[in-house]
C-alpha cells in the first residue's frame, strides 16, 4: 500500500497511481480547508464518511445514466476511479441563496432562487477560484461548446436527482459543486463526472430546522461538524445504529465499525 506512486496531494484528497493504466486511487483525508485555504483544520472521520457518501451518490447517478469516474470503493478511505483530464472549471448549482452569491448580489441567505442557477468558477487556487462566464470558457478554450452543453445538461440532471434524494430524508439541497473530466478514447473524448460529491462541497440544511449539515459548520465555527457529516450518512442509510432507530451521535470508531458493507 505504501509503495504506490503518489500523483497529487490536494486539500481534501490524495491521488495515487491505480492498479491498471487509466485508473487512479482517490484517498479521502480528514483535512478541511475554507476561504481559499486560509482556514485549515481537520474534521474527525470526514474522509471515511465522504468516501462512502460519494460512492453512494456516484453509484446512484450511474444508475440513472450519468457517466462518472467511480469504479469501486476499495476500503474505508479509498476508491478506485478512472483517470480523466480535469476540466478546469468548478460547476456550482444553486437552488437557494447562500454563501458567496449572497455577498456578491446582496441576497439574504435562505432565499429560494427564482430558478436553479448554474455558475462556473475557474479552478485556480492562486486566483481564489474566480467566477467566470461561458464567454471566458470559450475565449480561453477551457472547454468546447458541446462539452459545455453536456456539462450543463448533466448538472441539471444531477441536481434534479439529488434534490429528490435529499428531500426524501428531510434535507434541503441548497447548492453544490461539481467537477467534470475528459475521458479520452483515441482522438475522441467524452465528459464524465469526476472528483467527489459530499458535505464538503454541498450545502445541506435540515428541511424542518434549517440546521446546517455540511462544511459551513467548519467555515463558521459552529462545531459538531463530524456529527453533521455522520447525520447525512445515517439518513442516507449508510450508517447503522445499534437499535436501527434514529440518530444518537456515534463516535467515529464506533461509526467506522458500523459502516455497512457495499451491496452487490
Ligand atoms: P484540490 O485541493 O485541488 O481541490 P482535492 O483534495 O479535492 O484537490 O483532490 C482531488 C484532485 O483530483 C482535484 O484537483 C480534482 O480536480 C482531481 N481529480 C478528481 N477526480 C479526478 C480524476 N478522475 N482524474 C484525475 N484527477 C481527478
Ligand atoms: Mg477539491
Amino acid at each position: 500500500m505504501s509503495r504506490r506512486r503518489q500523483i497529487y496531494e490536494g486539500k481534501a484528497k490524495i491521488l495515487y497511481e491505480g492498479p491498471e493504466p487509466g485508473t487512479l486511487i482517490q484517498y479521502f483525508k480528514d483535512d478541511a480547508t475554507a476561504f481559499n485555504a486560509e482556514k485549515k483544520g481537520t474534521i474527525n472521520g470526514k474522509g471515511v464518511i465522504n468516501n462512502r457518501i460519494s460512492e453512494h451518490i456516484f453509484t446512484r447517478l450511474s444508475h440513472i445514466g450519468v457517466p462518472t469516474h467511480f469504479i469501486r470503493r476499495l476500503n474505508m478511505r479509498e476508491q478506485l476511479i478512472r483517470q480523466v483530464e480535469i476540466v478546469p472549471i468548478e460547476v456550482v448549482v444553486r437552488n437557494v441563496a447562500a454563501g458567496s452569491i449572497c455577498k456578491r448580489l446582496g441576497l439574504e441567505e435562505g432565499q429560494p432562487l427564482p430558478h436553479t442557477l448554474i455558475e462556473y468558477y475557474y479552478k485556480d487556487d492562486a486566483l481564489g477560484d474566480p467566477l467566470i462566464s461561458e464567454e471566458h470558457i470559450a475565449c480561453f478554450n477551457w472547454a468546447g461548446h458541446e462539452e459545455m452543453q453536456d456539462i450543463a445538461a448533466m448538472a441539471i440532471r444531477i441536481n434534479d436527482f439529488m434534490c429528490g434524494m435529499f428531500a426524501a430524508i428531510d434535507i434541503r439541497l441548497v447548492d453544490f459543486k461539481l467537477e467534470f473530466g475528459r475521458l479520452w478514447d483515441g482522438d475522441f473524448s467524452r465528459i464524465i463526472l469526476a472528483d467527489e460529491i459530499s458535505p464538503d462541497g454541498c450545502r445541506l440544511w435540515d428541511l424542518n430546522t434549517n440546521e446546517k449539515l455540511d462544511k459551513d459548520r467548519f467555515r463558521r465555527d459552529l462545531g459538531g461538524e463530524s456529527e453533521a457529516y455522520q447525520e447525512v450518512a445515517r439518513r442516507l442509510g449508510l450508517l447503522q445504529n445499534e437499535d436501527g432507530g434514529p440518530g444518537e451521535v456515534l463516535d467515529m470508531d464506533h461509526a467506522r465499525s458500523r459502516l455497512r458493507p457495499q451491496k452487490k
